[in-house]
């Protein structure tokens, strides 16, 4: 099957509805582009679970902070095209902002007590944005399987969420975050690091790898896990914590002590002018995931 690139919601629907009539799951990676390894592990596994598979590009602009911001993250759907063809996508959702947030667009999703935490804190209404911009598509859509990262963690509770709230018959599965071979998660956003910048990010994932070492060799204390990936963040000049927090995985509230439970430790930090978010699960509980998926939300 040729790849077709979908631009108007309607079309998008109406192929939608052909899976659905022959009983075929659809997965649907939703992505904002800029497309790297770790969109293309989510695609892949989309690949094996679902008959056909659907990529959404939409550079939303409720996720930013600024029309700056907005304008100066990469679009280049052509470049994304050719990385999906290759590897078995059938449709790529590409609309417009004006088919997704129409003139006069008024109906918001909120995730309340969770999309005013971490980025929701940092970032207000960014969480509200994606979840909106999610239920719409997967309404447009009626995916079986969404696949999302861990490395946006908690995007994946809120949606995991707001589909258990509203009862959306979709499955959300969590992919583990892509790295490089120095461990720096793979992000749309290292593009704009320098080549200096580009050897101080990884200190983010290396501080994170502590608090695991630091863990599995039993240490369970919040506050002491912290203190030791400040201590490595500060060894590194170009870098500088916005937020880091260990919580539960639920509703994202702090924990002291990581004792018989699952953790999720979240970082935002600037490197230089970049801003770029990491996180690590610290899992303690006693039902550990026999399946290997990831247990978030
Ligand atoms: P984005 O295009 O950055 O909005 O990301 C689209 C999806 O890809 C989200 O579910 C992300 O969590 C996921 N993703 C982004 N970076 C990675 C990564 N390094 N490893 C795994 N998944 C990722």
């Amino acid at each position: 099957m040729v790849m077709e690139i979908i631009t108007r919601a309607a079309r998008m629907h109406s192929v939608s509805c052909k899976f659905a009539a022959e009983e075929k799951p659809i997965g649907l990676i939703p992505t904002m582009g800029a497309l790297h390894e770790g969109h293309l592990t989510l695609v892949r596994e989309a690949r094996r679970m679902a008959d056909a598979v659907i990529v959404s590009i939409f550079v939303n602009p409720t996720l930013f902070r600024d029309e700056e911001e907005y304008k100066s993250f990469p679009h280049d759907l052509a470049r994304d095209a050719d990385l999906l063809t290759p590897i078995g996508v059938d449709y790529i959702f590409a609309p417009s902002v004006e088919e997704i947030f129409p003139k006069g667009f008024a109906t918001w999703i909120t995730v309340e007590g969770l999309s005013d935490k971490l980025e929701g804190a940092v970032r207000p209404g960014h969480l509200r944005g994606a979840a909106t911009v999610l239920t719409t598509f997967f309404n447009i859509i009626h995916p079986k399987f969404v696949f999302m990262g861990q490395k946006d963690a908690q995007q994946t509770i809120v949606a995991k969420k707001l589909v258990r709230d509203l009862h959306l018959p979709v499955e959300i599965i969590v992919m583990p975050t892509v790295r490089d071979e120095n461990g720096l998660a793979l992000s749309s956003r290292n593009q704009y690091l320098s080549l200096e910048e580009l050897r101080a990010a990884p200190v983010i994932y290396r501080a994170l790898h502590q608090a695991e070492e630091m863990f599995a060799e039993g240490e369970r204390s919040a506050k002491r896990l912290k203190r030791a990936i400040e201590k490595e963040m500060e060894k590194e000049p170009l870098a500088r914590i916005e937020y880091l927090s260990i919580t539960d995985t639920e509703w994202l509230e702090p924990i002291d002590d990581l004792s018989h439970r699952t953790a999720l430790v979240s970082i935002a930090a600037y490197i230089g002018k970049t801003r770029l978010t990491d996180n690590v699960i610290l899992d303690d509980s006693a039902y550990k995931s026999k399946s290997g998926r990831l247990k978030l939300g």
